[in-house]
């Protein structure tokens, strides 16, 4: 059985993964705000840090896996906070726990991203740019003036794609694998927040995929399961869309 950490375990679908991998018999080490085995502020540097540092601590240096699910909504109490959590709370995570993942033999993590960012950012884009390069300060100067959630929930999931995807070549030939997952709608508290919001709740709730439903976490959980699990031993650096066909409906000609 494997050590895994999850962040974002105390709810919705980090919840829902943190269930079915200790239904499986996995050891896991949750990480999130508060309630959590490890309880940090991944919007922070510092408390990015503080997650790496006691993470390493509880898996002695040695972890089979990491599921990076910790996010915020459209409805973040800043701009900046999708930027930092989204984006470096993924990115600054995962590279901590490198080291930790290649000990393991075989280290694997899958991203928790989403459809919109693959629907409403293109390259160039000079937010997403400020993320891959790993400037927070003007990835988040170039979010507040802005002042446009959408595309910085867009952005920040499209960037940490690009970071998934990339890294996903490092880590194949050092035999680990990393994927990214892109959930559609999914009944959860950030989804509700969405829908409950005055300025595109309507909107939100129009946006609904072929199968005229939103997806459950268990359903994110199930994707998740597969993606640490051998069944897809050559599955590396791709994006699952599991998302009812809302991908296929918004652009069928690109994939
Ligand atoms: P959720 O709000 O239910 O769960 C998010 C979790 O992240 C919470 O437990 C929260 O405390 C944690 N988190 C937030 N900020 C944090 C911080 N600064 N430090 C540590 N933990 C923090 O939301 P969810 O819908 O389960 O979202 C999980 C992931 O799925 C997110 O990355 C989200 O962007 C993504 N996603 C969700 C949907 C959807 O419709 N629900 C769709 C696409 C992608």
């Amino acid at each position: 059985m494997s050590i895994i950490a999850v962040t974002g375990a105390a709810s919705g679908i980090g919840a829902a993964v943190c269930n079915h991998l200790e239904a499986a018999g996995h050891t896991l080490i949750r990480v999130d705000r508060a309630n959590a085995d490890v309880n940090a502020d991944l919007s922070t540097s510092d408390g990015r840090r503080a997650a790496v540092e006691q993470t390493l601590a509880a898996c002695n240096n040695q972890l089979d896996a990491v599921v990076a699910c910790a996010g915020v909504g459209v409805t973040a109490p800043s701009i900046s906070l999708i930027v930092g959590v989204n984006y470096f709370g993924v990115t600054e995570y995962i590279d901590g726990l490198e080291e930790a993942l290649a000990a393991s033999g075989k280290g694997k993590a899958v991203i928790i991203g989403s459809v919109a960012g693959s629907h409403q950012v293109e390259a160039p884009h000079a937010m997403a740019d400020a993320m891959l390069n790993n400037d927070e300060a003007e990835a988040c100067r170039i979010a507040e003036a802005s002042q446009e959630p959408h595309t910085t929930y867009a952005a920040s999931k499209y960037a940490v794609t690009v970071y998934g995807r990339r890294k996903s070549i490092a880590w194949g030939k050092r035999g680990m694998r990393l994927n990214i997952i892109a959930p559609g709608a999914v009944e959860t508290p950030l989804h509700q927040a969405s829908k409950d919001d005055p300025r595109f709740g309507e909107a939100v709730k129009n946006f609904v995929a072929p199968m005229g439903r939103s997806g459950v976490p268990d359903e994110i959980a199930d994707g998740v399961d597969f993606l640490l699990s051998d069944h897809s031993a050559f599955v590396n650096g791709s994006v699952l869309f599991i998302d009812g066909g809302m991908d296929a409906m918004v652009r069928s000609t690109r994939f």
